[in-house]
């Protein structure tokens, strides 16, 4: 049998479903088609098409040395899907399956094109934990909190990593060269800081798990902590399947294997994954949450909206060094660590007064791992519209926030290098330093570092009449 095998968001050879079912049943024919109406998205961002370039051209070189090479094809998926099938005489298309609405849609539809021409379709899960619907409420129905979804997943065993493909079929399929970002429409500044490709997934995941110097045990505790590298940096690879789920969890419990003391980290980190999952399902179950609250009645919310202030906050301008850190982070890097999204979401939407979707696009545009599900869920889960979210009367308030998880300034002294002489006690609150200390540190308010653009206790107030005028249960 010939088995066309669509690669999507699954740029790998190891550990992936549907492509080691293609291998075994027959010949495998690799394939990937890209799509005007994904690329010209307004929230496309350059470093994820950047990444998603790379991670191909590892793939097809990868492929390449086991004797065939990825056949491309540049267009609306079922046509060029099924024109593929049809010329390679495949008998089947084999994909691993997405979750997005729009996706499923876009799938349905090949699917259907697929068996109307008479080629056989198999659709596999392989992107997450636990497939969407696997797990239920005792009333049987989907999990719209975080800690009870996370048990029932628990009780379900987590396969084995699949091993990498290493045949491929010989085709006559196009196979021309990747076009360069440039010439895409795109231009990255990030590129050198997160190659994509299968190998550097490995190596990142490889350096969080290094005995020498495991990131994965200062998880446990340290996780929150910006200046520190304790986390996985893997969320770009699992967004477009540079490495499988499985295979992360599989060598995260090898580590733990060799080395028990990591178990109390590595439970923490797989319940981190756990969330990436919880989102997609969220995403599957409520579609309504691309377009609008997980509650409807957030989506009455008076959201106030100054384009000035919201630039300001976009270029690290805002006068809240935690807030400005991340946000230039994001900008430079097309990252931000989790710790600061969430200081940076809630400063948007609970001390500007500004929609969480707006920040959810601007976070779109620029974020490497930009990813529906798990920004959307992380945008609401800040806003207090979501599913498991953070009540709304609980407002991060930015100065603490950043005294607690940037105790030495490090963080904010990395991006805002203006701040890089201030002392410590007073990095988090520039404006309320006193004048001599700025003047010894070369700040001046106004000039080098902006006034903060709002009062947070005033803000905090406004904040709070807003989410109750919408609230009837809350006097
Ligand atoms: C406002 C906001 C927006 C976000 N947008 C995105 C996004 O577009 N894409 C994205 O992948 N993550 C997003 N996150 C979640 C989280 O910030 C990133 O996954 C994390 O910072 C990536 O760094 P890491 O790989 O080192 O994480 P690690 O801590 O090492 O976690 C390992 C993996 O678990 C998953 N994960 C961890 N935390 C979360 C979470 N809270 N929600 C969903 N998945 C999680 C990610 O895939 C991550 O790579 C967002 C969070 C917030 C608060």
């Amino acid at each position: 049998m010939r088995i066309l095998h669509w690669f999507r968001k699954d740029l790998r050879l190891d550990d992936n479903t549907a492509l080691s079912e293609a291998a075994h049943d027959g010949d495998v024919i690799p394939f990937y088609t890209s799509e005007p109406a994904l690329l010209g998205r307004p929230d496309m961002a350059a470093t994820r098409v950047r990444f998603a370039l790379d991670s191909l051209r590892a793939l097809d070189d990868a492929i390449r040395r086991r004797g065939s090479a990825l056949a491309l094809a540049h267009g609306d998926a079922a046509a060029t899907v099924v024109a593929a099938a049809r010329a390679a005489q495949a008998d089947a298309v084999y994909w691993n399956d997405e979750y997005e609405s729009s996706l499923r849609r876009r799938d349905d539809a090949v699917e259907a094109a697929l068996r109307a021409a008479g080629v056989r379709v198999k659709r596999f899960h392989d992107r997450l934990i636990v497939a969407p619907g696997a797990v239920a409420t005792q009333q049987g129905g989907p999990f719209s909190v975080y800690t009870p979804f996370r048990k029932a997943c628990e009780a379900q065993p987590v396969s084995a990593p699949h091993p990498p493909v290493t045949r491929f079929a010989t085709h006559a399929l196009p196979t021309p060269k990747l076009a360069p970002l440039g010439a895409l429409g795109f231009d990255d500044p990030t590129a050198a800081r997160w190659p994509g490709g299968e190998r550097e997934a490995r190596e990142r995941l490889a350096e969080f798990l290094s005995p020498l110097d495991s990131a994965l045990a200062r998880y446990g505790d340290q996780r929150d902590v910006p200046s520190v590298r304790a986390t996985s940096l893997l969320s770009a690879d699992l967004k477009f399947g540079t490495i499988g789920i499985r295979r992360v969890v599989a060598e995260v419990r090898a580590a733990v294997a060799a080395q028990p003391s990591l178990r109390a980290s590595a439970d923490k980190y797989v319940s981190e994954l756990r969330w990436r999952d919880f989102f997609a399902h969220v995403l599957w179950h409520w579609p309504h949450v691309e377009s609008g609250a997980f509650r409807p009645m957030y989506d009455a919310l008076a959201w106030r909206g100054d384009a000035r202030q919201f630039e300001a906050w976009t270029q690290g301008r805002t006068g809240y060094p935690i807030v400005d850190a991340g946000m230039r982070e994001l900008l430079a890097t097309g990252l931000m660590h989790n710790r600061v999204r969430m200081i940076v979401a809630s400063f948007l939407t609970k001390d500007l007064l500004m929609n969480w979707q707006l920040g959810e696009r601007h976070f779109m545009k620029h974020l490497v791992d930009g990813d529906l599900a798990a920004n959307n869920g992380g945008w609401q889960w800040a806003a207090g519209t979501g599913t498991d979210a953070a009540p709304y009367f609980r407002i991060f308030n930015p100065t603490s926030q950043g005294q607690r998880f940037d105790p030495d300034g490090a963080y904010v002294k990395r991006w805002c290098p203006e701040l890089a002489a201030v002392p410590a006690s007073h990095v988090h609150a520039p404006a309320a330093a006193p004048p001599l200390l700025l003047a010894a540190a070369g700040v001046t308010l106004g000039e080098s570092y902006p006034f903060p653009i709002v009062d947070h206790a005033v803000q905090r107030d406004a904040c709070l009449a807003m989410y109750r005028a919408v609230r009837p249960d809350v006097a």
